[in-house]
C-alpha cells in the first residue's frame, strides 16, 4: 500500500514538473527577440511589435542597441532571433559561415548624402566623407555618387563615424559630407549644417539598405512562429503610411518633429519583398566597390517562402 502511494506521489510530482516545464517552453517559443537600432530604417519592426502586441499569439521582444557592431555581435552569437540590420553586415556574416537568412527589406529608398552648405557634388575631390561602416549601402551610395562625378574613393578621405556624431561633425567642419541611416541625414539639414546632395534613388533605383534578418536556428526550430513574424512584418510595412510612420517614430525615437518630418519624406515601407533582381544589383555593387569578394547567392541568403 505504502509503495503504491509512493509511486503515485512520484508520478504526480513528475507530471507537475513536466506540466510546468511545458508551460515555460511554450512561453519562450512565443517570444521572438529582435534587435534594432533607434532609427527610422527600423520602423517596420517597431510597427510589427505593436501589431503583435494587439494580436496575441506571438510576441516580439525588441532589443535596442546603440551601434551596428554591438547589434551584429548579438545576431552572430544567437543572443537574438533576428534583427533589422544593414544587409551588407549580414551578408558578410553569412559569407563567414553564420547561419542567417534575409527575409524582407527594412525599407525602400530612404537615404540621402548630405554635404556642407557650400559644397556641390562636383567639388568632392579631396574632401572627407563619413559613413557608418564599410559594410553598408551608405558606402555603396558614396561610391556611386563619386563615380557619377568621375571620382573614386581614392580621391577622397573616407572615415567611419558613429551615426549620431555625423551632424555635429559636419557642423564643426571635421567632415565635409556623410551618408548614414536616417534620421541623421535629416538632422544635419535641420540644424543648418548641410544640404542634401542627392537622394538614394537618383543613384541606385530599388536600393537595398537594411533587411530583416533571422537566424537559421530560429527558422528551423520554430518555423510556424518564423512565418508569423515574416507575414506580420510585411503587413506592418504596408501599415506604415506617412502618418503611422510619424506616430511610431515619435513614440520610439528621441527626435524632433521637424527632423522626423523631413526624414520620412525620403522613405517608404510598402512591398518589402527582396527580389532576385534587387539582390543581384546589390551583390554586383558589393563586389565592384570591394565590400565583399564573394557575397552569398540569393538562394543561399534570401528566404521568401515560409510554410
Ligand atoms: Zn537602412
Amino acid at each position: 500500500m505504502k509503495r503504491v502511494k509512493a509511486i503515485g506521489l512520484a508520478l504526480l510530482l513528475a507530471l507537475t514538473i513536466l506540466g510546468c516545464g511545458n508551460k515555460t517552453v511554450q512561453n519562450e517559443q512565443q517570444t521572438v527577440k529582435i534587435a534594432y537600432l533607434p532609427i527610422t530604417h527600423s520602423l517596420a519592426v517597431l510597427e510589427e511589435a505593436k501589431l503583435l502586441e494587439e494580436n496575441g499569439d506571438v510576441e516580439i521582444e525588441l532589443v535596442k542597441y546603440g551601434s551596428w557592431p554591438e547589434l551584429l555581435d548579438a545576431l552572430n552569437t544567437g543572443n537574438v532571433d533576428g534583427a533589422s540590420i544593414l544587409i551588407e553586415l549580414a551578408m558578410k556574416s553569412k559569407a563567414e559561415g553564420v547561419g542567417l537568412k534575409a527575409v524582407a527589406l527594412g525599407h525602400r529608398d530612404g537615404n540621402v548624402i548630405v554635404a556642407s552648405n557650400e559644397i556641390t557634388e562636383e567639388e568632392l575631390a579631396g574632401k572627407t566623407i563619413a559613413i557608418p561602416h564599410r559594410q553598408s549601402s551608405h558606402y555603396i551610395l558614396v561610391n556611386d555618387l563619386l563615380a557619377r562625378n568621375d571620382l573614386t574613393v581614392d580621391d577622397v578621405h573616407i572615415v567611419e563615424l558613429a551615426p549620431t556624431e555625423m551632424p555635429s561633425a559636419l557642423a564643426a567642419g571635421t567632415i565635409d559630407a556623410y551618408c548614414v541611416a536616417e534620421p541623421f541625414g535629416a538632422m544635419g539639414v535641420s540644424i543648418g549644417a548641410g544640404h542634401v546632395l542627392c537622394e538614394s534613388e537618383e543613384l541606385w533605383k530599388d536600393s537595398i539598405c537594411c533587411g530583416l534578418v533571422l537566424t537559421d536556428a530560429f527558422i528551423e526550430q520554430r518555423p510556424e512562429v518564423a512565418k508569423t513574424v515574416v507575414d506580420t512584418y510585411k503587413t506592418a510595412g504596408s501599415n506604415l503610411s506617412r502618418d503611422e510612420a510619424l506616430s511610431v517614430a515619435k513614440e520610439n525615437l528621441n527626435q524632433t518633429d521637424e527632423v522626423l518630418d523631413l526624414s520620412l519624406e525620403w522613405i517608404s515601407f510598402d512591398d518589402l519583398e527582396i527580389t532576385e533582381e534587387m539582390y543581384a544589383e546589390l551583390a554586383d555593387k558589393v563586389k565592384k566597390y570591394g565590400l565583399l569578394e564573394n557575397p552569398p547567392t540569393y538562394e543561399e541568403f534570401v528566404k521568401t517562402e515560409f510554410e
